[in-house]
């Protein structure tokens, strides 16, 4: 093991959580009030009133921390709101709870087994609160420059803020840094931690993919400038990691590094299983508490059995997370066998689920949602072209009523117009076609399409 020292764990946090933006951007929260009841327009969320009540049960049960290892399902037909409502519950939670969104489909990959794949995504879906008695001084600013061996070309990378426990000889400073760098290599908005009562030094990477790069840093390096900046102390001090986290900054082949790649390859068990003693060992001790998170799979018609069984009994860890399920099949083949359930799922699974069902909207919600999407995308839009989009909505699918705003824009910008009108949308709506659309030209034209 490299190191399970809760101080250098602690610091890796930020690493995982990921932005997200996109088509749920508009998402802020599930849009509920005190007594969980649905606002009908709120933190971007319309309608679906009933399945944002149980979300919202369920998130309470979450923050309570009265609940673990619980399965739920969202069930309903396409684009009626499941992964917003996931995305909803996720902002709702709030940074120290881990969320980790995962598609069915995405676990088979050549690189990890299927259930290693689960097992990272369980493991990053459980949090660990560190606590530290630590009394931290922050000091802003240092410069430095880093001279690359490759080509011998200097580059600047910003400003760093340094956090030390006490402001120690800038000569000191100075020399761990070049140490740390040489070793980890590093990139603007980078954070690098000095504890003195260890000694030890670690680095706090952000972007991740200039982080690689400078892997191969050598002797060159060259620390310019570290002036001492405002000083602030902090006694207590609570981290939230994730177990995954934890695992591969402990798991020598990989290290951390890998954290910054994502490439993280199969983790042994016996490293895991040094990590739930030594987080056992803690919590006894009173340095840090588990934070059950959420797990989000969507499509999970897409699992197959053997994925299925290792679910059933990965939710009876003590420490597993909520699973959240998304599907909008119906009764349909389990894969791996030749038996069919609804969902798609075993109904030994189905049965310990809660199901949360969404519904189709209604013509006003979906305009509800084009107006929030449009406002969302920065695009003006006639109120003509609107109800056209509303009843495209309506008769297509509300994702494509949504995808169609920007290109209308783009169209409406081409013609230099300032706000999109009825002709950008039927002009989109003539280049773009919806599903329905598309299997009505495949039957026709079978026959010319390679079999
Ligand atoms: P699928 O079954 O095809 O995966 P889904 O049920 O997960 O679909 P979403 O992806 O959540 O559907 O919804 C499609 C689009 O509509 C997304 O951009 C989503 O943010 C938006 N949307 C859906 N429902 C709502 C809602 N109730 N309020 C606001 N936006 C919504």
């Amino acid at each position: 093991m490299a190191s399970t020292d809760p101080k250098k764990i602690a610091e890796v946090r930020d690493v995982h959580r990921l932005e997200r933006i996109g088509a749920h951007s508009h998402i802020r929260g599930l849009g509920l009030d005190d007594a969980l009841d649905a606002r009908m327009i709120s933190q971007g969320m319309v309608g679906q009133n009933g399945a944002r009540r149980a979300a919202g049960v369920i998130l309470s049960m979450i923050q309570e921390e009265k609940i673990a290892g619980r399965a739920v399902l969202i069930a309903g037909q396409p684009g009626t709101g499941k992964t917003a409502i996931a995305m909803g519950m996720a902002k709702a939670l709030g940074e120290d709870t881990p969320f980790t969104m995962l598609a069915g489909s995405e676990i088979f990959s050549l690189e990890m087994s299927k259930t290693e794949a689960l097992t990272q995504a369980f493991r990053r879906s459980i949090g660990i609160r560190i606590r530290e008695e630590a009394e931290i001084i922050e000091g802003e600013v240092v410069e430095i420059e880093i001279e690359r061996p490759a080509n011998g070309q200097a580059a600047t990378f910003g400003k760093m803020t340094l956090k030390t426990t006490e402001m120690e000889t800038m000569y000191d400073l100075g020399q761990k840094m070049i140490e740390t760098i040489q070793k980890e290599g590093i990139a603007a908005g980078d954070i690098i931690t000095i504890d003195k009562s260890s000694g030890k030094i670690s680095l706090l990477g952000r972007s991740f993919a200039r982080s690689r790069d400078y892997d191969a840093m050598g002797p060159q390096t060259r620390f310019v400038q570290c002036p001492e900046g405002e000083l602030q102390k902090r006694k207590e001090v609570v981290h939230t990691v994730n177990l995954h986290e934890i695992d591969v900054i402990n798991s020598r082949q990989q290290g951390f590094l890998a954290l910054f790649a994502g490439d993280t390859g199969e983790i042994k068990s016996e490293v895991r299983e040094q990590i739930d003693a030594k987080v056992a060992e803690w919590r006894e001790e009173g340095k840090a508490d588990i934070v059950p998170g959420v797990l989000f799979i969507d499509e999970v018609h897409m699992l197959d059995i053997e994925c299925f069984s290792f679910l059933n009994r990965a939710l009876e860890a003590d420490s597993s997370p909520i699973v959240i399920m998304a599907t909008n099949r119906g009764i349909t083949n389990i894969r791996g066998t030749d038996y069919k359930s609804p969902h798609g799922i075993p109904l030994d699974l189905l049965d310990r689920m809660l199901i949360i069902s969404t519904q189709p909207y209604s013509q006003r919600e979906i305009r509800k949602i084009i107006d929030i999407r449009a406002e969302e995308e920065d695009v003006e839009m006639t109120e003509e072209a609107k109800e056209l989009l509303t009843k495209i909505g309506t008769e297509s699918t509300l994702r494509y009523a949504i995808h169609l705003i920007t290109v209308a824009n783009l169209v409406a910008l081409k013609r230099k117009a300032q706000e999109v009108d009825v002709q950008d949308i039927r002009k989109v709506y003539s280049l773009f076609v919806d599903v329905k659309r598309s299997t009505q030209f495949l039957i026709e034209y079978q026959q010319e399409f390679m079999f």
